[in-house]
């Protein structure tokens, strides 16, 4: 292995294992009687870019309802929408992508299975809202596939399942490998069992991916949980505390409930088989 100061080896700028995973918006696992919180992992890669300076990554924009704290997360960092190069959409479901337009200046990319999918959703995937590839049709969008390398010790890991085109990226940080996964990992309990939480494409696919990240990875940043690391005897261990607050709702308020459900209940609503290969409406 080459080490730092000589003079063959890949200098400082290009070394892998210097980028950096920052999670901008925590994702939280967070549901309510009276529709869907939603609440996405929103997380800054950060290497060198080769030329010395920064390339900034962001992985999933959370929805529209959350621009306000992400434009403070990235000002608490000195940065603003404007820095970041690149987006990558781990996959099109609203909570992920609706904050696409607060990026006037990144590259945005999706799994080209997932634009394909969006033209034609199955009737029970109630996260893709039917204007998504209306939305996606106003950026040039780039493909993130297999490999793909977005700088150097970053690159997308295809994971499908949740949705047809599910993608993670693989970082190389000096805490070794990082996965920011979207959906492929809810959250924590989907990394012990090893089975997805809610798939709208291909179940066994799904398990295939969380059983391949897991694998792959030292820390997941999972899509709707806090970091973690998946430790020897399959126990998890948290990087950061977990932390929510709600607003204009106290304990005692007649009404309000809490409702903690133990284990992991998958829910599954599966594609019906074919479903990409002739989609209705669209003659051969
Ligand atoms: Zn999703």
């Amino acid at each position: 292995m080459t080490g730092p100061g000589t003079e063959t080896g890949p200098g400082p700028e290009t070394r892998p294992g210097t980028a950096t995973v920052d999670t901008l918006l925590q994702g939280y696992q967070v549901e309510s009687t009276v529709g869907d919180i939603a609440f996405c992992g929103v997380n800054l890669i950060q290497a060198p870019d080769g030329a010395g300076g920064v390339r900034r990554i962001v992985v999933d924009t959370g929805h529209f309802g959350r621009g306000v704290v992400l434009r403070r997360a990235l000002a608490e960092r000195g940065l603003t929408a404007s820095d970041i190069d690149v987006l990558v959409l781990t996959h099109t479901h609203w909570d992920h992508v609706q904050g696409l337009e607060f990026f006037d200046r990144a590259a945005v990319m999706v799994h080209p299975r997932e634009l394909d999918y969006i033209t034609n959703p199955h009737a029970e995937d109630f996260a893709t809202p039917a204007w998504t590839k209306a939305v996606l049709d106003l950026y040039d969008v780039r493909h993130a596939v297999e490999g793909t390398e977005l700088a150097a010790g970053v690159h997308v890991v295809e994971v499908p399942g949740h949705s047809p085109g599910t993608v993670a990226v693989a970082v190389d940080t000096a805490d070794g490998v990082a996965v920011v996964t979207g959906d492929a990992i809810q959250n924590a309990l989907v990394a012990r069992y090893r089975r997805n939480a809610l798939v709208f494409w291909d179940e066994e696919q799904a398990n295939a991916s969380v059983r391949r990240l897991v694998d792959m990875s030292d820390v997941v940043y999972p899509g709707h949980d806090q970091p973690f690391r998946v430790e020897d005897g399959n126990e998890i261990s948290y990087l950061t505390k977990f932390s929510f607050g709600l607003r204009r709702v106290t304990p005692g308020m007649p009404g309000l409930t809490f409702d903690l459900e133990p284990g992991l209940r998958p829910r599954l609503f599966p594609a019906p088989p074919g479903w990409m290969d002739s989609p209705p409406g669209v003659s051969a």
